[in-house]
Parts: structure tokens; C-alpha cells; sequence
């Protein structure tokens, strides 16, 4: 019975430790560099936090190895990890501390100078500066073992419709379920290389993060430009013998749209290929599945909230270009209710939400009850006790083999670019600028464009000028419609069904 991930370094650090850990740009650790390191880091915040725990830290550093050893310093000091990326503009990271009220922050003496910028008037532990001593593991030792499975391990933030980003808040024992899930389906071992393209601050890197760590597999942490270089980040890939990945499907689209296969042969170095965050078309897939037959192929499908994914499916058959992969089916200790308007459970091919009961569930969104209280609810077919569900928003059906087929989304989250998206985001970042009265944001699937429906005669450079400080560049519309008139529907409400054919 483990209380903690930490139970999983300490142990690969004993059995295993010169063997390669983390693999980055800058360099290697090996699994007893990368605990001792950690403990270094924990150590540091048990000073500041003057025997406190279960406090939240900002991870605020460039990806890399870094990354980790924070996230793990943070852990073993009984205290929770929310990684903030350095791309994010100032007025969304405001938001996020506001949320947060974190004391510590851990960085570098460059990035400092920025976060300075930000509303945070708390300590800093500086990375580079933090050297590791023998007395480490003893003083930290009492609040590691202190944790039990049920305390946060970590918050990472997701796009809010109102404009505040959700911290959903997930609990150890929710990452050790999933990862003995990943590990013992795709048998992981020591002897496998995993090739990490996922942001740390995104859910997809749970797979990547842990199950090596349980395992005592390397994680190579893949430089991000190479996702744009399709043959040479094939090339990085033989040339570093990583034979499985975990990567959203727009990473991998890049890559078989160039048919970079050709250049470079993969098919004695790639073993797995695992994807989730958004949909896989069977067009891009059977491009992979042409050049590289032997590969096991796995779709994942979940939300951040029930940690990384609740379903899956592993291809085991022909599917034509048109035809939808499906989901699949629950992982194990997971429950799927796919419920209809009635909150009855659906049948035969009846489209219903698919809402998640389960150990992966996440305690909730940080700071935000409200927001907490509408998306996780008692399951409506438990009268007897309390027990809650996770309504993802997704809509979907069973096919005739009782798998799960994806359809859409029930409200206005998109994917774009595998970056999952509110676009009420958008909308209320928008509708600050003064010469806006109305605006509507919709998602181009084909083009793959955010389009921004707007009542001022505003161009997408001036929007793009006037919001760049107040959402991520990927959420910044890629076409702007100037409408004198926005259509409303009988409910008084913006009509996107007429913008829809507009667009
Ligand atoms: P995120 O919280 O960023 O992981 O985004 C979760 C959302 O991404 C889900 O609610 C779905 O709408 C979408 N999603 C995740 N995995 C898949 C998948 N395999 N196929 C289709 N959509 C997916």
C-alpha cells in the first residue's frame, strides 16, 4: 500500500541508481541524482514553510529535467506542485496566484526577474543555488511521512470560461491508480525510453512523469522546436532509441501529414504509440499504421479532472479514413455512466454525456466551490450515500462492440492545437477593449481557426496587440468578422448558429 508517488523514487533510486532518469538538452541524471536533488529542494521549503505542509508551490521554470526535481522537492516536502508556464502573459498569471495564494516559488535567478513582475510577494528558492547535503533526507524525512494518499500531490490550470482559470486539484492516490493502470497495460519496464513532448503544465505528461518513475524506464524530455521539424525529430528519436511516446494527436499529425517516415525509418526503435487530449483521425492514423505496422497504437481518452484519461482503446482493427476511432472502454477501478438528458443511463446507440465515477477523480478546482460543486455531483443513480461523478461535457455513444465513440462537446470548449480552450476565455478577454459591445467567438474545425465575431471595426493585428497580454498566444482568434449587427436568437442571446453560417 503506498501513501505517496515518493514510495516509487525512493524505490527505482535503490534498485536502480545509475540508470539514466531523466534525459534533456542540457543533459542527464540517473534516478539517485534526481531523488537526491529533489530532496534537496524539499528540504528548502521545509525550512521556509516552518514545519507546514500541504501548501501550494508555483513551479515557475523553463521545460526541462528542472522541472521534475522540482515537482518531486515540492512532493516530498508535503506540499503540492502547480507548474506555471514562462510563455503565459502577466494578467492570466495574476489570475492564477490570486487563485492559488501561493507562498513559495521555485525558479531561477534569469526567471525571477520576470515573476517579480507578477502579484506575488513570497520566497524564492532558486533553483541553480540549491545544493544537496547529507542532512537532507533526515530533515525532510518527517513530512514525507506524514502524507497520506489522499492529500493534493498537484494543481494544473485549465482555460476558464469566465476568464479565471480552474486549478484542478489531484490527490496521489488518483496518480498511483492510473499509473499501475499504464504500466501494467503496456507492460512499461526499465529497459523502455519514453519520449515526452507534453508541457509539464499539461495533464498528458502524468503518463510520461510516472510511469517512469515507477518503472525506472528514461524519460527524454524532447526539445519543443523539434515539433515543428518532423524528419529530424524522427531522427532525435532513433538516434536516442525512445520506443514509446505519449503525444497529442496534432504532434503526431504533424509528422505523418510530411510522411517524414520516408525519410527515416523508425520501425526497430518505436514500440508504442499512445495519444490523447483531442480527436485522432483514422486518416492521419493509418499513415502511422502504414509505415509502421509493429507499433501498439492507443487512443486515450480523458479529461484533467479524473487525472489524464479514463478511457481507452488499443487499435486492433482496420478502420477506413471516414470512420471515428473509438475511445474505447473504461480503465480499470473506473466507471463510465453515459447519461441522457433524463440522467438515466443511455441505450443502444443513445447520445449521452459521459461522466467518470472513480479513484481518479480530481478533489476539485482550487479555490472554487462553485465551479467544483457544478461539474462534480452526486451520481444521480446513487440515491443511498454520497458519491460523486465527473460530468466531463463530452458527448458520445456506444458502438456495436460497446465501445465509446466520441462525438462533441456539450458546451464552448474547444481543442486547438491539442490546448484545451474555453472560448468564453476569448470572449471576456475581448469584450474588455472599449470599441466592443458584442463579441462571439466559434471554433473552424476545418481550418482549424478560432473566428472572432466582433461589433467594432477592429482587424486581427489590433486584436491580436490589444489581448496578447491578457491570454496565451494560441487562444488568439486567427480571423476576425466585423458584424455591424450581431444576430440574436429569440432568447436575446447571441445567435451562433446564424455566426456559424457565417463563418
Ligand atoms: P484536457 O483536460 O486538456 O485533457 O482536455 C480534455 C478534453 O479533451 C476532453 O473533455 C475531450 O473533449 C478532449 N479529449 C481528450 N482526449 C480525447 C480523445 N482521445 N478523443 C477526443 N477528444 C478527446
Amino acid at each position: 500500500m503506498k501513501n505517496s508517488v515518493l514510495s516509487w523514487l525512493d524505490e527505482t533510486a535503490k534498485r536502480l541508481p545509475n540508470k539514466l532518469a531523466l534525459q534533456d538538452i542540457s543533459g542527464n541524471i540517473t534516478y539517485q541524482e534526481y531523488r537526491s536533488k529533489s530532496l534537496a529542494i524539499a528540504y528548502k521549503i521545509v525550512e521556509l514553510n516552518k514545519g507546514e505542509m500541504k501548501k501550494p508551490i508555483v513551479v515557475y521554470l523553463e521545460k526541462g529535467k528542472e522541472v521534475l526535481v522540482s515537482f518531486m522537492g515540492v512532493a516530498y516536502s508535503g506540499c503540492f506542485y502547480s507548474p506555471i508556464d514562462t510563455e503565459m502573459p502577466q494578467s492570466r498569471v495574476d489570475k492564477i496566484l490570486e487563485v492559488l495564494k501561493p507562498e513559495i516559488v521555485i525558479t531561477t535567478n534569469k526567471l525571477k526577474t520576470n515573476f517579480e513582475k507578477f502579484n506575488f510577494y513570497g520566497s524564492y528558492i532558486i533553483y541553480e543555488e540549491t545544493i544537496c547535503s547529507e542532512e537532507d533526507e533526515t530533515a525532510v524525512k518527517p513530512y514525507t511521512e506524514k502524507i497520506i494518499d489522499t492529500d493534493l500531490l498537484y494543481v494544473l490550470f485549465t482555460s476558464g470560461s469566465t476568464g479565471v482559470p480552474k486549478g484542478v486539484s489531484i490527490c496521489h492516490r488518483s496518480v498511483i491508480d492510473y499509473t499501475d493502470w499504464v504500466t501494467e497495460t503496456f507492460n512499461i519496464t526499465q529497459k523502455d525510453t519514453f519520449g515526452n513532448q507534453a508541457p509539464f503544465y499539461f495533464d498528458n505528461s502524468i503518463l510520461d512523469i510516472y510511469s517512469c518513475m515507477k518503472t525506472g524506464a528514461t524519460l527524454n524530455i524532447i526539445p519543443k522546436k523539434l515539433f515543428f521539424q518532423p524528419v529530424p525529430l524522427l531522427e532525435y528519436i532513433k538516434y536516442n532509441k525512445i520506443n514509446t511516446i505519449f503525444w497529442v494527436p496534432s504532434a503526431l499529425i504533424v509528422v505523418s501529414k510530411l510522411k517524414a517516415f520516408r525519410n527515416v525509418d523508425l520501425s526497430d526503435t518505436l514500440k508504442r504509440v499512445l495519444f490523447c487530449g483531442e480527436v485522432m483521425p483514422n486518416k492521419q492514423l493509418n499513415i502511422w499504421r502504414k509505415f509502421l505496422p509493429n507499433v501498439t497504437y492507443a487512443n486515450l481518452y480523458g479529461p484533467t479532472e479524473i487525472t489524464d484519461a479514463c478511457t481507452y482503446y488499443i487499435v486492433d482493427r482496420e478502420f477506413s479514413d471516414d470512420e471515428p476511432l473509438p475511445i474505447g472502454i473504461p480503465m480499470s477501478n473506473t466507471d463510465i455512466l453515459v447519461l441522457n438528458d433524463e440522467d438515466k443511463l443511455v441505450t443502444d446507440d443513445e447520445v449521452g454525456e459521459l461522466c467518470v465515477r472513480g479513484t481518479s477523480l480530481a478533489m476539485g478546482y482550487y479555490n472554487n466551490p462553485e465551479k467544483t460543486r457544478s461539474a462534480f455531483v452526486q451520481n444521480p443513480l446513487n440515491k443511498a450515500v454520497p458519491e460523486i461523478i465527473y460530468r466531463t461535457g463530452d458527448l458520445v455513444r456506444y458502438n456495436e462492440y460497446r465501445e465509446i465513440i466520441y462525438i462533441s462537446r456539450k458546451d464552448f470548449q474547444i481543442k486547438h492545437l491539442g490546448h484545451r480552450i474555453e472560448l468564453g476565455e476569448i470572449e471576456t478577454a475581448i469584450s474588455s477593449l472599449e470599441e466592443v459591445t458584442l463579441n462571439c467567438c466559434l471554433y473552424d474545425e476545418k481550418n482549424q481557426k478560432i473566428v472572432l465575431f466582433v461589433d467594432a471595426q477592429v482587424d486581427r493585428d489590433y486584436i491580436k496587440e490589444r489581448i496578447e497580454k491578457l491570454v496565451p498566444e494560441y487562444m488568439i482568434p486567427g480571423k476576425v468578422i466585423y458584424l455591424e449587427n450581431m444576430p440574436i436568437n429569440a432568447n436575446g442571446k447571441i445567435d451562433r448558429i446564424k455566426l456559424k453560417e457565417l463563418m
